[in-house]
C-alpha cells in the first residue's frame, strides 16, 4: 500500500511506524494543498479522519457528505486520495465559474459609462459592481427605478435589466451601446406610458381602491368602491389606458343589476379623449366615494364567517343577494360553511344553500384551488 501511495502522491507520507498518521499536501490543478489522514489503528479507511487546511475545508465546503460517502466506500487510501481529488477538482471548477471576476477594463468602462449618465442617477451599486440601480424621472414627475445587471463581458454582453413596468422591459443592445443609451431607451418607454399612469394614479386619488391593496407601477387591475358592499374591478390596458377597460362588477344582484345596465346602454357614451375614472362616473351615472368623502373602513366590511377582512389575499366579494342583509363573505369562507350544511345541495361547482345570517338562499361557487 505505501508503494502505491507514494507513486500516486509522492507528498502525502506515514509519519509514524504504525503507519497511522500520513500528512503532507495533495496536489490539484497545480494547487497544493496541505492534508493529515488518521486512519484507527485496524488502518481501516472508513473510519479515517481528515484534517485540512483552512483553503481545502474552504473548497470542500457543501462537498462534505460526499467526502464521507468516498471514505466509506473506498477500499484503501490510494483509491480515497484519486476520489478526493476528483471531488476538488469540481470544487475548484464550479468556484471559478461562478466567481469568474471581470477583467480590469470592465470597472474602467463602467466608470467612464456611469460618468456620461451622471452619478447623481446611480441609487446603488453592489460590492462587485455587477448590479446598479439607476433613478429615472418621467415627464410627470414620478420616480422609477431601472435594476441592471451587468455581465462580465460587459458591454459585449447585453445586461439582465428590469423594472417595476406594465409591460414587459424590451431593450436594445448592441456591443456599442453604452448605460447612458440604455437609461435614455428606459426614458422613452416611461414616457410611452405616462397616460396609462395618470390614468391609474387619477383612480387612487380620487377613489377608494379594494385591490391591489398597495398598488405597484406594474398593477393593471383596481377594484374600486361603490358602496353598499358594491365594487366594480377594471382593467386598465397599459397599451390603450383610456380605451372602456374590461369591467367586472361585484356584490349583491339587486345593487349590481341596475349599475350594470347602465354599463350597457351608456357604454356608447365613452369618449377616450377622457379619463377612465371620468367616463366611468358618466357611464355607470354615480359618484364614486372619495377619500374626501368617505371612510375606508365603510367598504372593507369584514367577512361574516371568519369575522377578518383579508383571507390571505382575498377581500370579502360574495354578497347575499338579499337588499335587508347583504353580508358579505369570502368565497373559501361561504363555499366551507355551505359544504358542511346538510341542508345544502351541490351541482356541479356550484353550491346552494342558505345565508348564514338572514337564511335567504344563497350560492357559492367552488373556491379557486389556490396555485
Ligand atoms: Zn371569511
Ligand atoms: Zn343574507
Amino acid at each position: 500500500m505505501e508503494s502505491s501511495l507514494v507513486k500516486d502522491n509522492p507528498l502525502l507520507l506515514p509519519l509514524n511506524k504504525e503507519k497511522t498518521i500520513y500528512d503532507g499536501f495533495i496536489t490539484v490543478q497545480e494547487r497544493d494543498f496541505r492534508l493529515r489522514i488518521l486512519l484507527p489503528p485496524d488502518g481501516q479507511v472508513k473510519r479515517a479522519r481528515l484534517h485540512c487546511c483552512w483553503q481545502l475545508k474552504h473548497l470542500l465546503h457543501g462537498y462534505e457528505h460526499i467526502v464521507k460517502q468516498r471514505l466509506q466506500q473506498s477500499a484503501d487510501l490510494v483509491s480515497f486520495i484519486l476520489e478526493l481529488k476528483t471531488v476538488l477538482e469540481v470544487g475548484l471548477k464550479s468556484r471559478r465559474e461562478c466567481r469568474s471576476i471581470p477583467p480590469p477594463q470592465y470597472y474602467s468602462q463602467l466608470i467612464s459609462e456611469m460618468e456620461t449618465l451622471g452619478w447623481g442617477k446611480l441609487l446603488f451599486i453592489d460590492a462587485e459592481f455587477r448590479t446598479l440601480r439607476l433613478k429615472a424621472e418621467d415627464s410627470s414627475g414620478r420616480q422609477h427605478t431601472l435594476t441592471v445587471k451587468l455581465k462580465s463581458k460587459h458591454p459585449a454582453e447585453a445586461p439582465e435589466c428590469s423594472a417595476d413596468l406594465p409591460l414587459p422591459l424590451a431593450i436594445t443592445w448592441t456591443p456599442q451601446s453604452t448605460l447612458d443609451q440604455l437609461h435614455s431607451q428606459f426614458l422613452l418607454l416611461l414616457e410611452s406610458l405616462t397616460e396609462f399612469w395618470d390614468v391609474l394614479d387619477e383612480m387612487d386619488s380620487q377613489t377608494w381602491i379594494l385591490e391591489p391593496e398597495k398598488p405597484s407601477r406594474s398593477d393593471t387591475m383596481r377594484r374600486i368602491a361603490i358602496g353598499n358592499n358594491t365594487s366594480i374591478k377594471v382593467e386598465v390596458d397599459p397599451r390603450h389606458p383610456k380605451m372602456l377597460p374590461e369591467c367586472c362588477l361585484l356584490g349583491a344582484e339587486h345593487a349590481v343589476t341596475p349599475l350594470r345596465n347602465k354599463l350597457n346602454a351608456n357604454m356608447h357614451l365613452w369618449n377616450p379623449d377622457s379619463s377612465v375614472l371620468h367616463n366611468l362616473r358618466d357611464v355607470l351615472e354615480i359618484e364614486f366615494p372619495s377619500p374626501a368623502t368617505h371612510e375606508k373602513s365603510s367598504f372593507s366590511v369584514e367577512c361574516g364567517i371568519c369575522y377578518s377582512y383579508r383571507l390571505e389575499a382575498a377581500i370579502p366579494d360574495q354578497v347575499c343577494n338579499d337588499p335587508r342583509c347583504g353580508q358579505p363573505f369570502h368565497q373559501a369562507c361561504l363555499y366551507e360553511w355551505l359544504r358542511a350544511l346538510p341542508s345544502s345541495r351541490q351541482s356541479f361547482n356550484i353550491v346552494f344553500g342558505e345565508c348564514p345570517y338572514c337564511s335567504k338562499p344563497i350560492t357559492v361557487r367552488m373556491a379557486a384551488q389556490k396555485s
